[in-house]
Order: structure tokens, then sequence, then C-alpha cells
């Protein structure tokens, strides 16, 4: 009897354990792929104004119409910040 049950949880755990496996990886994979968040303006010097020829709108990381792959919030084309990166294309 206790034998009977002792296989039954063991079955259990194994199937719980597999399916864990099969979750596991695939949520690893998803964290893989997000984009990784972004800093605050305040932490990038982040000015309503260009630094000289540096702007964002000649700014690598700058999605348009307003937007930065790094930087939270709107973000103007005329706008700047520290870790402009020139655009190459
Ligand atoms: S200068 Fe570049 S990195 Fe900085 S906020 Fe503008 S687009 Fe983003």
């Amino acid at each position: 009897m206790s034998d009977t049950k002792d296989a039954r949880s063991m079955t259990l755990s194994r199937r719980a354990l597999l399916s864990a496996c099969g979750v596991a990886p695939a949520l690893l994979a998803a964290s893989a792929f997000a984009a990784p968040p972004k800093v605050s303006q305040a932490s990038v010097g982040f000015l309503d104004a260009p630094r000289g020829d540096k702007q964002c709108g000649n700014c690598r990381l700058f999605r348009t119409p307003s937007s930065c792959l790094d930087v939270q919030g709107p973000i103007g084309e005329h706008c700047s910040c520290r870790i402009w990166l020139p655009n190459l294309a």
C-alpha cells in the first residue's frame, strides 16, 4: 500500500518536473529577447537642446517620431544626452 502511494507520488513529481522543464526554457527564451529597461533622462544628462552638432535626430538610438532605444520618455529630434552615438547609416 505504501509502495503504491510512493510510486504515485513519484509519478506526480516526475510529471511536475517535466512540465516545469518545458515551461522554464520557454520563459528564459522569451526574456532573452525582451528589450532591456530604459534609463531615466536625468541619469544621462538629458537636455531639451542639442550639444553642438550632437542631437537626438542624428543619434543612432533615436527612433522617429519621438523615442529612444535606451532613454525613457518622449524624445525630440533637437534634444541631446551624454550617451549620444553617431548615426552610421
Ligand atoms: S542623444 Fe541619443 S541616446 Fe540620448 S536621448 Fe537622444 S536619441 Fe537617446
